[in-house]
C-alpha cells in the first residue's frame, strides 16, 4: 500500500481552490503515480475560524478564508468514493491546546498532522530563521522539547517533515533514542518534500528514522505537494528511505483511527 498523507488542496499556480474539482486532479497524479490513497492537509492558518490562534502577521495575513468549503469539498469527494481522507496541518502553538483542539472539534478529520514552522516568532524553515538567533544546538533543543510536547498534546496523530530544524544550518549529533522516545504514541511522516529544498535530504534523516522504527514509531508518507503535479513526487524515494530504516508497514487513518498496511 502506498499513499501520500500531505498535501495542499490548491490549483496548479498554488492559489487556494477548495473544491471537488480541484480533489480530482489531485486523485488523477496519485492514480498515475501509483498512489492508492491520498490526504489533503491544508494549513490551517488558512482559515478565519482558527483568527484567535494566531499572533505573527505571516498567518494574520493568510487566516482569510472559510474552512467550510475545504472540508465540504473533501467530504464530497469521499462520499463519491474517491480513495481520498480529509485531514489538516496544524501548526502546535505551546499553551494554546486548548483553543486548538476547540477550533478542531467541529469537523470529521480522519487525520491531523502536527507541525512546527515557528517558535517564538522565529522560522524553522523560514526567515529570520531560529537557528541563525540562537545557533544550531539551542534552536534543536528548542524545536526538539517543543516537537515532543506536540506528540503529548494528544492533538495530532502524526507529525509533519518531524526534523525540519536541519532546514537552515549543519545537521548535529543528537540523542535520537531519546528524542524517538519523546514522541511515542504518534505517527512520524517521511516526506520527500525536502529533495526539493536547499538541503536536498528527505525528512527525517536516517539516524532519526531508525531509532524511530526501534521505538515503534509508526510512520505515513509525504510529498507535501502544493499543486496537483507534484502529488506523490519522490515516494518511491521515501519509501525505500523506509524500507532501510526497517520500516514493513505503513499507518492508514480513518476518523482518527489507525491502522497499519504493508509498505510499498
Ligand atoms: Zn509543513
Ligand atoms: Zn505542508
Amino acid at each position: 500500500m502506498i499513499v501520500d498523507y500531505h498535501m495542499h488542496l490548491r490549483a496548479s499556480d498554488e492559489s487556494i481552490e477548495h473544491t471537488v474539482e480541484a480533489v480530482e486532479r489531485f486523485v488523477e497524479q496519485a492514480s498515475e503515480r501509483g498512489i492508492d490513497e491520498i490526504g489533503f492537509t491544508e494549513h490551517i492558518y488558512y482559515f478565519e475560524q482558527t483568527r484567535t490562534l494566531w499572533t505573527m502577521r505571516y498567518h494574520l495575513e493568510r487566516c482569510v478564508y472559510d474552512i467550510e468549503p475545504y472540508v465540504d469539498a473533501v467530504v464530497e469527494a469521499k462520499r463519491r468514493d474517491y480513495p481520498v481522507k480529509l485531514g489538516i496541518e496544524v501548526d502546535y502553538e505551546p499553551g494554546r491546546e486548548e483553543e486548538t483542539a476547540e477550533a478542531l472539534a467541529p469537523y470529521p478529520w480522519d487525520y491531523v498532522l502536527g507541525s512546527i514552522h515557528f517558535l517564538a516568532g522565529l522560522g524553522i524553515d523560514a526567515e529570520p530563521s531560529l537557528v541563525d538567533s540562537v545557533g544550531p544546538e539551542q534552536a534543536w533543543r528548542r524545536y526538539y522539547g517543543a516537537l515532543g510536547q506536540a506528540a503529548r498534546s494528544g492533538l495530532f496523530d502524526s507529525l509533519a517533515h518531524p526534523d525540519l530544524v536541519k532546514f537552515h544550518g549543519a545537521e548535529i549529533d543528537w540523542d535520537w533514542d531519546e528524542l524517538a522516545g519523546s514522541l511515542e504514541g504518534v505517527a512520524i511522516e517521511v516526506s520527500s518534500a525536502g529533495l526539493h529544498k536547499p538541503h536536498g535530504k528527505l525528512y527525517p534523516s536516517p539516524a532519526f528514522l531508525s531509532a524511530a522504527r526501534k521505538r515503534g514509531l509508526p510512520i505515513t508518507l509525504a510529498s507535501d505537494a502544493h499543486v496537483p503535479q507534484n502529488v506523490g513526487r519522490d515516494l518511491d524515494r521515501a519509501i525505500e528511505h523506509a524500507q532501510s530504516a526497517g520500516y514493513e508497514t505503513v499507518t492508514l487513518f480513518n476518523r482518527r483511527e489507525a491502522r497499519q498496511e504493508p509498505l510499498g
